[in-house]
């Protein structure tokens, strides 16, 4: 893509109302509108990170035998006063909105209704279970707080899957499976380092549930992290028989602000048994479903990215959800380096490497290194009078100081070898 006809352009301040720095940077360049506090509109350059998260999420589940689907937005009253979720002393969160006919709908909060009342018209016997329904959806919550940019959201774009098994040892088999593909997501986004398996309140069905947690200053929760096996424990379910799971001391744990960027829960029949959602085993005996659920908000977890892995020049991400792979930036208006800068555009572009490509001569050498810092694109390759006299392209990794002289050739190889570029969907 020109940077000519991107029509988003970075800005030297984000709102003044704007505490966060996920939502500073992003604001600041170009990648998410902030509509009013809690609400972001995804540009172009936000798009596409949201969009490789996506894919790497959908590898994931549909690897452990996830299937998608897309539920509605709009909720059905009568469903939600099955579960009693329906009235707002039970559920704070709703936007609920009225029928111009009479009656009353919500905005999607959660899907386990949604899902548990879809399921119920395909689930009848044995033979049908185990499955494992999930999808993209955007999720509506009147939170009271959204301080923290797109980690909290009042509208935010999440992924639930919901598992619906015979009995609690299918329900763990799939509940283990799933912990390894959220480590695999949260590796692949780049955050796996830093993420951890959490320990945290469960349910009538289970003591804990578990989520993963990204150590970040910006995080609203507190965990204690035991540093040598990687498993933390959420202060809200802190005590002695808790950190006994741990097999350790209590002197080992260290205190950290942490973020959720992803849960799982074991649900046993909380939801199957309000609407009835029974099999018929091989004896021919009705069963309750025993079901779990499986979510990771995307907009948190890019929001999380940002926080942890920028500097004070701007972003850095990972090659694997990156908007593009390559900045392509031409300096100054010499003719022979405009014309390169096109050849090695045209190039790159014809084996389909995502090149964002600086090619307005509007803007001084600073200008572009500055706004290249803030984008964060992982690798940068100028052409100037310079590299041309040098026959080749002066390239450098964002996380790098000074850059070097590689040919066409050489850069083409470098990523054309990447394995994982997100790049399917875009
Ligand atoms: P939290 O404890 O942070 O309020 P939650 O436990 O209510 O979140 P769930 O309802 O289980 O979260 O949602 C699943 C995932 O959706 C969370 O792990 C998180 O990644 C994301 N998420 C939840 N609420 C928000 C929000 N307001 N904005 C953005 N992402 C969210
Ligand atoms: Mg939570």
């Amino acid at each position: 893509m020109r940077q000519s006809k991107l029509f988003t352009k970075t800005k030297k301040e984000a709102p003044m109302d704007e505490v966060s720095k996920n939502a500073e940077f992003l604001i600041r360049a170009g990648f998410i509108h902030k509509e009013m506090a809690g609400v972001y509109s995804y540009l172009p350059l936000g798009l596409r990170v949201i969009k490789k998260i996506e894919n790497i999420i959908r590898e994931e589940m549909d690897a452990i035998g996830g299937i998608e689907m897309k539920t509605s937005i709009l909720q059905n009253k009568e469903v939600w006063e099955k579960s009693n979720r329906w009235d707002d002393e039970a559920v704070e969160v709703w936007f609920k909105t009225k029928l111009k006919n009479g009656g009353e709908i919500g905005l999607s909060w959660t899907n386990e209704e949604s899902h548990v009342n879809i399921l119920k018209q395909y689930i009848n016997s044995y033979k049908d279970l185990p499955i494992y329904p999930y999808d993209f959806k955007d999720m509506f919550r009147n939170e009271i707080r959204s301080k923290s940019g797109i980690m909290r959201g009042r509208e935010f774009y999440w992924k639930a899957l919901y598992s619906f098994s015979k009995d609690e040892q299918e329900h763990n088999l799939f509940y283990e499976k799933s912990k390894v593909a959220y480590q695999n997501i949260f590796k692949r986004v780049g955050i796996g380092h830093l993420t951890y398996l959490t320990f945290a309140s469960g349910g009538s069905f289970s003591k804990y549930s578990h989520e993963f947690q990204t150590i970040t200053a910006a995080g609203e929760d507190t965990i204690y992290l035991d540093e040598n096996s990687g498993v933390a424990v959420n202060k809200e379910v802190y005590d002695d028989e808790t950190i006994a799971l741990l097999d350790l001391k209590k002197e080992t744990l260290v205190e950290k602000k942490a973020i959720e960027v992803g849960n799982i829960f074991s649900l046993g029949t909380k939801y199957s048994a309000p609407f009835d959602l029974k099999y018929k085993d091989e004896n021919g005996e009705n069963k309750l479903v025993i079901m779990g659920s499986y979510g990771i908000g995307l907009g948190r977890l890019m929001g999380t990215v940002v926080e942890v892995l920028s500097d004070d020049k701007g972003i850095i991400w990972p090659e694997t959800i990156a908007p593009f792979q390559v900045h392509l930036l031409s300096l100054g208006d010499d003719e022979e380096v405009l014309k390169e800068a096109e050849n090695v555009y045209e190039r790159l572009s014809k084996n389909n490497i995502e090149v964002l490509f600086d090619d307005r001569t509007s803007l001084s050498a600073g200008e572009k290194f500055a706004e290249s810092d803030l984008i964060g694109i992982p690798y940068r390759a100028i052409i100037s009078s310079r590299s041309v006299k040098e026959k080749g392209i002066e390239l450098k990794k964002r996380t790098e100081e000074k850059g070097k002289i590689v040919s066409v050739d050489e850069l083409l190889a470098l990523l054309v070898s990447k394995p994982d570029r997100g790049l399917t969907s875009i």
